[in-house]
């Protein structure tokens, strides 16, 4: 099969591949007993160990990361005989080869170069520290770079102090060094330095083979394919890609990982750390993969990915001789937890044992080994395979020791960070201590608290039953829960109840312009006139007030005459744009059951195929009979206002249905969130979008004039700017794609009396903030959030000049914001759930759809009242703010139109030759065509794509030009 059809193949077929492809090579190959390390022969070069390659390689890549330093410092209470110590470490230098060994070029190849032991450059540099604390000392100490050509590769620097007392600190290359040869260099160095004070000979047990012996030993193994079985079992393992793993970050990824951090720790309370280790006990297993097991189940929780991928190291000392050598053994091992089935921690855990038991029967091939053979893409900016790390650490570990004296372990944060986060757990007498080590580039400290307050919690939740579905577990502690669902959602505010939008309008002078079009102008007076008799038209050609009535106009005075006529009738208006198409016009009129439409004259013959009175706005004699007084109807605020219909996934629009109460709301917010009134508002939207609403109203609520562009002008950017000249416009409501493209076009000066912009109805682009104040300084520029179901706008963001990232920002007045999982359980602040929405811009739901409305619209689970769930998948930021993240579903917005693509997938169904369709996006810029290798390329990314070509292919050429006809 060749590279590029395999390409194609879907993630599922591919895997199947590899599964049968592996499965050829099992059977090929049986583990054979492991030889002994023998010495190295002794004309031979010594390659460099992988692991030691790699380490080599990541210097290289960037000299100045000092994450593969390790540090050790200690306090000595007492005198230390300076030359007793150096002579020890002399000794241990003299013992251990890899101690004196540095690293050179040949033939292409990584060699280690063991120097003599004489010849060997090493001091113990003694030094001085001003007051208590050294940590500053140590740190420099520890940032130093190493020359990994020259050596030594070990330093220690042994620093008086004034005040008496010193501290020791020993800084080792990760390349000669690892956790377990830290052990064993402080217990030798203790055995040499005591003989050596006392004048003894230094009594070791002679090594038998060195680390060299291991790296040449190493490499002979993986040629002789010793290492067949197990990198068949990480092949099996590891099949499949490996999703980056998208912890809830406060920065956006550096381009090239840096290894800056921090670290924090905390001990666990002895009563959870004990019902975890009964846990373990209770599953046979130990505290490593309980522990393990939780954090990978946590990480799952955190970001809603189902394939979790945690690293740990592995000692990879299974060869006796090995124990005794300093020297980089260390290995890596990867875990893998799939969550997609809904397990329960018990579950997870007896999979968890299982898969310890296999992953430490496998691990001495080396992790470089694997990832070069798997060769998953390489991004600088990410560790492969895996992002986090889990360390569990023998709480007996080493305490370092010399000779008789007092010995107290510094602990210092050498501010470094190799993954973007590590775990370290230990048990220490009854209790579990955890450290969290984070990428201080992805992460505020105070995000890695909350995530460890997170954990912790999520420990409590499992220790109380660890037989509940992962899902079910809270990590959310008490006062995060209460701030999200209690504090933040505090927007209560006195907003005008009783009062509907006609009236406010007809509040205002009668001769302050209210509409402008064209040339044409309408004031108050003669717009509050003129709908007043279209009202009374209607009440008397027999509407009755509370139903709907079809308004199918071109933007013109007489649409907003039309507007306001039916609200003053006491009916709700239902926009439809003339411009439709037929068909979705007669659902419309007949899903709306409308008893009339106001249209306009031009367009009679259009809309009079649908047989129903349609009566042309502008035709003035018809109303002019009428009074132009108000009727005399009841209104109450839970009458709808109007209705706006919305895509619908099974083919068939949806109306929403917005009351007198939501609509007062949405506009009067308006007066108190925005410094500006709508002095000249710039409607851009069409009447049957409910953006429109925000222009309209609130320009004309608030006693402002509502500026018309002339048909087709909303769409090009330079009538828009020549408009707002000539108007001199102050407010704006438009997709942010347009108004890059308005910021781009218009010319100096054009734009100069906007004061509010706002940007909608799609994800805002980064740059557009620096654009927009480069061009605009004195205008405000905001990101406005919301679904028609909840009335125009649920939050808003003033977008600063240079945003780290783009926010919807928070509810507005009235309105409140949940971000919930599947199971309704609010998220913990950072980490993605479905957005929820609630407050007094939550409409009546769907009209003649009451399951969808029940599906959509749920009372709300913490107070009374509904909420909407939006389908939007956002997170927290800690300041409350929220990060709109994408759909979660395949709605999509094209030129700020809501499209629900499994809508037209149904529609192309409802063809007899179609059996199956699949709708996607493909983005084209304005310069470039879709080709068909783009089309092939994106039906090949669709999971039934082989299906899918297989039926085109088995179509005649005439049916397929008859099905494209069609379409
Ligand atoms: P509509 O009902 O047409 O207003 O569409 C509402 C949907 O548009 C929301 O559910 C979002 O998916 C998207 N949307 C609206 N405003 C924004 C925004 N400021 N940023 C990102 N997406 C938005
Ligand atoms: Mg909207």
């Amino acid at each position: 099969m060749s590279d590029d059809r395999e390409k194609k193949l879907s993630d599922a077929k591919r895997a199947l591949l590899e599964k049968r492809r592996r499965a050829k090579v099992k059977t090929s190959s049986v583990a054979p007993a492991k030889p002994a390390i023998t010495p190295r022969p002794p004309e031979a070069p010594v390659l460099a160990s992988f692991g030691q390659e790699r380490l080599w390689y990541l210097q290289q890549l960037n000299p100045q990361d000092t994450s593969y330093h390790m540090t050790t410092a200690v306090r000595i209470d007492g005198d230390v005989d300076t030359d007793a110590l150096a002579a020890a470490f002399h000794t241990l230098i003299a013992r251990h080869e890899i101690l004196r060994t540095v690293f050179a070029l040949g033939d292409g190849n990584l060699v280690q170069r063991v120097e003599e032991p004489d010849a060997f450059e090493f001091r113990l540099e003694v030094g001085e520290f001003i007051g208590d604390r050294p940590h500053g000392y140590i740190r420099d100490l520890a940032s130093q770079p190493f020359d990994l050509a020259e050596g030594p590769l070990m330093r220690a620097t042994l620093l008086q102090s004034e005040a008496g007392g010193c501290v020791l600190v020993i800084v080792m290359h990760h390349i000669i060094s690892d956790e377990w040869s830290m052990g064993l260099l402080w217990r030798e160095l203790s055995a040499a330095y005591t003989a050596h004070s006392s004048g003894k000979p230094v009594e070791l047990p002679p090594l038998a083979v060195q680390y060299a012996d291991f790296a040449w030993w190493q490499r002979q193994q993986f040629a002789d394919g010793q290492y067949a079985a197990q990198m068949d079992y990480w092949r099996e393992r590891l099949a499949g890609d490996f999703p980056l793993l998208q912890l809830p970050t406060d920065h956006p990824r550096p381009r090239v990982q840096q290894h800056t951090g921090a670290y924090i720790q905390r001990d666990l309370a002895s009563e959870l750390s004990a019902a975890l280790q009964q846990i373990a006990k209770d599953a046979s297993t130990t505290l490593f993969v309980t522990m393990l097991a939780a954090f990978e189940a946590f990480l799952y929780r955190q970001t809603q990915q189902t394939d979790i991928l945690v690293g740990t190291p592995a000692t990879n000392r299974d060869q006796q001789q090995t124990e005794q050598l300093i020297g980089f053994f260390l290995n890596t091992i990867v875990f893998r937890a799939d969550f997609s089935q809904g397990q329960t921690f018990s579950d997870l855990l007896a999979s968890m044992r299982g898969q310890s038991i296999q992953a430490l029967a496998n691990q001495s091939v080396p992790f470089e080994q694997i990832v070069s053979d798997l060769n998953p893409p390489r991004d600088p900016s990410y560790s492969p395979i895996f992002q986090t790390m889990f360390v569990y650490q023998d709480g007996d570990g080493h305490q370092p020791t010399l000779g008789k004296l007092t010995l107290e372990p510094i602990t210092v944060d050498a501010g470094i960070s190799k993954f973007d986060l590590t775990l370290f757990t230990k048990l220490a007498g009854d209790r579990i201590t955890l450290s969290l080590e984070y990428d201080t580039d992805l992460f505020y400290d105070e995000t890695a608290h909350r995530l460890l307050d997170h954990f912790e919690t999520f420990l409590h939740s499992i220790a109380a039953d660890p037989a509940q579905n992962i899902t079910a577990f809270n990590m959310l502690p008490a006062a995060e829960r209460d701030m999200l669902l209690n504090q933040w959602t505090q927007t209560q505010a006195p907003f005008p109840v009783e009062t509907f939008a006609h009236d406010l309008i007809a509040s205002h002078p009668a001769e302050a312009v209210a509409v402008r079009y064209g040339d044409g102008v309408l004031t108050y007076g003669e717009l509050d006139a003129r709908a007043n008799r279209v009202a009374q038209y209607l009440l008397r050609n027999g509407v009755q007030p509370g139903t709907f009535v079809g308004l199918c106009v071109e933007r013109s005075l007489e649409m907003v005459v039309g507007i306001v006529g039916i609200l003053k009738a006491g009916c709700a208006y239902v926009p439809v744009d003339p411009a439709y198409p037929q068909e979705r016009i007669a659902f419309l009129l007949q899903d709306a059951a409308m008893p009339l439409l106001l249209t306009q004259t031009h367009l009679l013959d259009a809309v009079g195929a649908h047989n129903m009175p349609c009566v042309p706005l502008d035709d003035v004699a018809l109303f002019a009979e009428m009074p132009a007084t108000p009727p005399d109807v009841t209104v109450t605020p839970d009458d709808l206002a109007y209705m706006i219909y919305t895509s619908g996934s099974t083919g068939k629009p949806k109306g929403v249905r917005v009351t007198h109460r939501n609509l007062v709301h949405s506009t009067t917010a308006r007066f108190t969130v925005y410094p500006h009134a709508a002095e000249r508002f710039l409607l851009l939207s069409s009447f049957a979008f409910d953006s429109s609403i925000t222009g309209i109203f609130w320009s004309l609520c608030q006693g402002g004039t509502l500026c018309l562009p002339p048909h087709y002008a909303e769409r090009d950017v330079m009538q828009i700017a020549a408009l707002i000249e000539q108007y001199g416009v102050t407010h704006i409501l438009l997709l942010p794609s347009l108004y890059q493209i308005l910021l781009e076009f218009a010319q100096a000066g054009q734009l100069a009396t906007l004061n509010t912009i706002m940007v909608a109805g799609e994800a805002c682009p980064l740059t557009l903030p620096a654009e927009h104040y480069a061009a605009l300084p004195h205008a405000t520029l905001y990101n406005e959030y919301g679904p028609t179901e909840g009335t125009v706008w649920s939050t808003v963001w003033e977008i600063p000049a240079e945003p780290e990232k783009m926010l919807i920002g928070k509810a507005i007045p009235n309105m409140y914001t949940y971000i919930m999982d599947a199971q309704l359980q609010p998220v913990p602040v950072g980490v993605a759930g479905e957005l929820y929405i609630g407050g007094e811009g939550i409409t009546q739901g769907y009209h003649n759809r009451p399951e969808l409305t029940a599906e959509r619209f749920l009372p709300d689970p913490f107070r009374g009242g509904m909420v909407y769930r939006t389908g939007d998948l956002a997170r927290y930021l800690p300041d409350g703010n929220i990060e709109f993240l994408g759909r979660m579903d395949n709605q999509v917005k094209i030129s700020g139109h809501r499209i629900e693509l499994s809508e037209i997938e149904n529609a192309l169904l409802t063809h007899p030759h179609v059996s199956d369709a699949a709708m996607l996006v493909v983005e084209q810029t304005a310069s470039a065509d879709v080709t068909d290798s783009d089309l092939l390329a994106a039906l090949a990314a669709h999971p039934d794509a082989d299906a899918l070509l297989d039926e085109i292919e088995n179509l005649s050429d005439d049916e397929v030009q008859a099905l494209l006809d069609e379409t």
